[in-house]
Order: C-alpha cells, then structure tokens, then sequence
C-alpha cells in the first residue's frame, strides 16, 4: 500500500502518468472517492502515456468510452456512478471485457457494487483532504503472490 498527496489537478496527472508506466493490458485500476475528488485527473494522466490525444471526460452517460494511442494501445474507461444495479453490468459485458486482456481497464466508482468487484485489481482511494489536496492510496487487492514477498 503507497499513500500519495497531490496539491493539483496537475500532480494527479503527473501521479496517473507515474502508475501508467505499470500498467499492462488486462490490468484493472478501480478508482473511488468522492465527485471530485481527481478520478478523471488522474485518468487523462494514465492516457497520455498510452498515447492517448483525445480529451478524457468521465463516460458518465456512457458507462463505458474505449480510446486508442498511437502504437494501439487500448484504454477502456468506465464510470458506474450512474449505474442502478449490477446487473446493468452484464448488458456492457462487463467483466467479459475486463478480462480480455486487450486494454488497460479504468474504473471510476469501481467499488459501487461490493458483489461486482473483479478478482484482480488495483485499487486507487481517493480523499479530498482541501480544495486543492488529495490523498491517493494504492493497494493490490487479489493479487496472487503478494504475500510471498
Ligand atoms: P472525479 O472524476 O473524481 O469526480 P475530477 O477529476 O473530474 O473528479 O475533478 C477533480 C476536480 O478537482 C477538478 O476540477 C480539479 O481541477 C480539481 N482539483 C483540485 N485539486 C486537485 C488535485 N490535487 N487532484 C485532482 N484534482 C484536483
Ligand atoms: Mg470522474
């Protein structure tokens, strides 16, 4: 577990494009915290390593907006704040596309539903500490091996 403070937008992005670098296809980074609390910051950091030059703004609406980099690399962004049961999970394949492998995989309220959380992830906790300062814990939920040092 690594604890972060950011004091702006800009540090978050700084903090995503530093986690990015670890990050390989089939990985899942799932993101909680308050509206506001730089979710969405520290996404467009994670994008611009993939390569990514178009604007990230949370798939709210959408549930799921997938972005391509220059060399293909694929980021699935996803946002359940608006999701009302987890059964909606399944009408976006949800963890079928989890699973697969192709894309790095970002969920912004990742947690909403205890019962429809993936095997594996990395959980990123966000705490709005002042307008301007964020705590950023990181943790390996699942992982296998973890406790073998
Ligand atoms: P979320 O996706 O968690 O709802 P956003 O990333 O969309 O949050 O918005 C975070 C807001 O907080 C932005 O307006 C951003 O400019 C502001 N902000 C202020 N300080 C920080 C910080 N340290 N990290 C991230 N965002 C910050
Ligand atoms: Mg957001």
């Amino acid at each position: 577990m690594v604890t972060y403070i950011t004091e702006s937008a800009k540090e978050t992005q700084a903090l995503g494009r530093r986690l990015a670098t670890e990050l390989r296809p089939g990985d899942v980074l799932l993101l909680t915290g308050d509206l506001g609390a730089g979710k969405t910051q520290l996404v467009k950091g994670i994008a611009s390593v993939l390569g990514i030059t178009e604007a990230i703004t949370s798939p709210t609406f959408n549930l799921m907006l997938e972005y391509r980099g220059g060399d293909g690399e694929l980021l699935r962004h996803f946002d359940l704040y608006r999701l009302e049961s987890p059964e909606q999970l399944e009408d976006i394949d949800y963890f079928g596309l989890l699973e697969a492998g192709d894309a790095v995989s970002v969920v912004e309220w990742g947690d909403k539903f205890p019962e429809a959380l993936p095997v594996c992830y990395r959980l990123v906790r966000f705490s709005i500490l002042t307008q301007d300062m964020r705590e950023i814990v990181v943790e390996d939920i699942g992982k296998p091996g973890e406790s073998d040092g």
